[in-house]
């Protein structure tokens, strides 16, 4: 198998999503984001620009000349706000069908603070303590009707109102979602943490939504853990895309100091239309 450098394969990444590449180059650039997590992140990010683009705005004919002009604009919103605004203020601000204008607040973060030179250890999940693992162990259970729903409706107000009589103490995210067939609800507790659970049913799809406090996850005696580059991208842009599950998808968000762990088994592009509409 020949060797591709970092630099190469993200060259390829722009012709890949066109679909111009051939099967062979395909092979090699698959097998190389696959092992490589910055890449795979790259690729994710010009992934979901294409994707969103498309989706929130058929009439535009340039994605990637929209996407620079997005990028300018952001950058000279960040310098009037000066360096210390956060990828997650762009989100309270911009109107809320701009996903293209959010993907470009994504974008800009990654090119303003880089991920550190790839290292293993940064997107190495901890033990149990890992919300993603336990996020998509929970969905596991479920799957396998050994994780039993407190309430389920198909009303995501109900679902909402059961989590707020559970005085959950953060912020609960309970998304209405076109095609969900029912919503259902756990609260339980994880070392003393509270966690708020959430399961949308979508035709035979699951996606499973894992929540708490943000406070729990940190410090170093903190309950809850995240992988190091989840803790940069979350800082950075608010969202984090996990590449190392198997079964499912998986995708890390903070959202009014709540953190929440979407494990799926909806594929990516599906699993971020539903989740970028608030
Ligand atoms: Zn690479």
């Amino acid at each position: 198998m020949p060797t591709v450098t970092c630099a190469e394969v993200q060259d390829l990444i722009g012709p890949m999503l066109d679909g111009s590449v051939a099967a062979q180059t395909k092979s090699i650039f698959f097998d190389h984001i696959g092992s490589c997590g910055r890449c795979g992140r790259a690729y994710d990010l010009e992934y979901l620009a294409k994707i969103l683009v498309q989706s929130n705005a058929p009439r535009v004919e340039t994605p990637a000349g929209v996407r620079a002009s997005i990028l300018r604009a952001l950058t000279a919103e960040r310098l009037q706000a000066g360096v210390g605004v956060r990828a997650r203020g762009w989100f309270t601000r911009v109107p809320a069908p701009a996903y293209a204008a959010v993907l470009g607040a994504i974008l800009l973060a990654y090119l303003v603070f880089p991920l550190p030179p790839s290292s293993e250890d940064l997107l190495r999940h901890v033990g149990e303590r890992d919300i993603m693992t336990q996020a998509t162990s929970n969905l596991s259970l479920f799957q396998n009707g050994k994780l039993i729903p407190s309430m389920t409706s198909c009303s995501p107000e109900s679902v909402y109102g059961y989590l707020l009589s559970q005085r959950v103490p953060f912020k609960v995210n309970v998304r209405p979602i076109e095609q969900c067939d029912a919503y259902s609800a756990i609260v339980n507790e994880y070392n003393g943490v509270k966690l708020a659970h959430v399961v949308y049913k979508l035709n035979k799809d699951l996606l499973y939504v894992y929540q708490v406090n943000k406070d729990e996850t940190v410090g170093d005696d903190a309950h809850l853990s995240m992988p190091g580059a989840a803790r940069l991208s979350l800082k950075n842009t608010g969202w984090y895309i996990d590449e190392q599950h198997p079964d499912f998808n998986v995708v890390l968000w903070e959202e009014n100091g709540t953190i929440c762990a979407a494990a799926s088994t909806l594929s990516k592009d599906r699993m971020m239309a539903v989740l970028a509409v608030r």
